[in-house]
Parts: C-alpha cells; structure tokens; sequence
C-alpha cells in the first residue's frame, strides 16, 4: 500500500479511508502516528539518516504536497490526490465528533490553540476537545500531566517539524492518546491567525504558487519540488 520516494514511505489512501481506520485503531487500543510528507521533508531526510528513519516509523505518511503527487505520477505510481496535514485533521474532527472521541490540542504560541477549539467547536457541533496546551511549556511533567488529566484518545501536536514528530515519538507511550498526528502551523491556520490559500490554488495544487507571490523571499525554499522531482527522476 506504501510508495517510497527516495527512501522515504507514503501512504496511498484518502481522508476517508485514514479516518475508519484511525477510529479502529482508537477502538482497538492500537497506538498511531501520522505524519504528513512533502518534498522539503524527503529532501531534508536525504541528509539526515535520524529522521528518514523517524518519518518511516510512523504508522501513516499522508501525500502532502503536489511534489508528492507528480512524483508518484513520474514512477508509474497510484497516488493521485493530496491528504493535507490541516484537511486530514478537519476530517479526524469531523469523525471524532460523530463517534464522540476525545481530542486533545497541544502546541502554537499561548491562545492559539484555545481560539482554534473554539472554531472548531463552531464547525463540528459535539465535538469534545476536552484541553488544550501552548507549545511553549517546558516543563515535561506539566505536559505530560495536563495531556493525561484529560484522558483524551486523539492529540494534535502543532510544534513545528520536524520537532513535533520527535515528540510524538519519544512520548506516544506516556500519553493515554492512540492516535497522534503533528499538525505543524495548523491551529494558526483555523484560529484565523494564518490565511490559507484561497480555494482556487488550493484545488488546482497551485498552493505553492500562491505562497511565493505573497512571501516572495521564500524562492529559495521553493526551488527544492523541482529539485526533488529531478532526483526522483534520476533514481
Ligand atoms: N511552535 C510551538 N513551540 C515551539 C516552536 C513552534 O508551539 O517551541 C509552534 C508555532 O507557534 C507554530 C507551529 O509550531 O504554531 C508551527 O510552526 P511552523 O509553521 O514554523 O512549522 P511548520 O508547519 O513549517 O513545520
């Protein structure tokens, strides 16, 4: 089921098929973690043998990024549609709240997370984000304890990568959660701290395009998809 793209593993289902199997995994007690993939990430894990291996431990790497995608398309393979980091999280949202799991929120600066709870709790009636924690705690214990009080079955981590991944796997087995997803920039993005791009690029995978008009001095950031697919190409 999983495509490797210069080393690195990506999952080939969609926001549908991840959801019933996250809620299986809740229900059977099993511990989960996705990760969400794009070209940046493959390119920096070239160099860093320590997180190829972090991002294939993970249970569940979604195709987040076009780069992805054209890749999957320039190897003959199947995966033809992006699961994003945020609409993979609104998807989990939309499932907890109709089957009433329980979600924590942890990371982004103090507020942040608070101010997303409440959109969410707008967009997804019923839904139980039963806490939520500012990425700027140090104290481990405190984190630890303020995660576990809640009992909850699903957290986000919004700490940045590949820093959130790290913590999620490094304390996965000392949190009560089963399914574990790092969600980068996210709660910024749905408290309305961070726009997204608008609809149109977001469909046409032109997010991209849309970035580096508006943050031009990302260019450099950016020459790394056609860098990717020329490697991937090579290979
Ligand atoms: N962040 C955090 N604690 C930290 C560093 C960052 O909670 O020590 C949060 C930051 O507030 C932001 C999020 O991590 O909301 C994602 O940061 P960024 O957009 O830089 O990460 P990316 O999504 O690019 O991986």
């Amino acid at each position: 089921m999983k495509e490797n793209f210069l080393g690195v593993d990506v999952c080939n289902y969609n926001y549908d098929e991840l959801a019933s199997l996250l809620i299986q995994d809740i229900e059977k007690k099993k511990k989960s973690f996705i990760v969400a993939i794009n070209p940046e990430k493959i390119m920096k894990a070239q160099k860093d043998e320590e997180l190829k291996k972090l991002l294939n431990s993970a249970d569940y790497q979604i195709p987040d990024g076009i780069g992805v995608i054209l890749a999957s398309k320039l190897k003959g393979g199947k995966i033809k549609n992006r699961v994003t980091g945020i609409d993979m999280m609104l998807k989990l949202c939309q499932v907890a709240a109709a089957k009433g799991k329980r979600i924590f929120m942890y990371g982004g600066k103090p507020g942040v997370a608070e101010a997303a709870k409440k959109e969410l709790e707008k967009q997804f009636p019923g839904i139980q984000i039963v806490g939520t924690l500012h990425g700027y705690e140090k104290d481990e214990s405190v984190i630890l304890e303020t995660i576990n009080r809640h009992q909850p079955e699903i957290l986000f981590v919004a700490l940045g990568s590949p820093t959130q991944e790290y913590w999620i796997v490094n304390h996965m087995k000392k949190v009560t959660p089963y399914v574990f997803q790092g969600v980068g920039g996210s709660f910024d993005v749905i408290s309305g701290n961070l726009k997204r791009a608008p609809e149109f690029f977001q469909s046409l995978g032109l997010e991209w395009f849309y970035r580096l008009v508006k943050e031009p001095w990302r260019w450099k950031r950016q020459l790394i998809l056609p860098m990717f697919l020329v490697k991937t190409l090579r290979k």
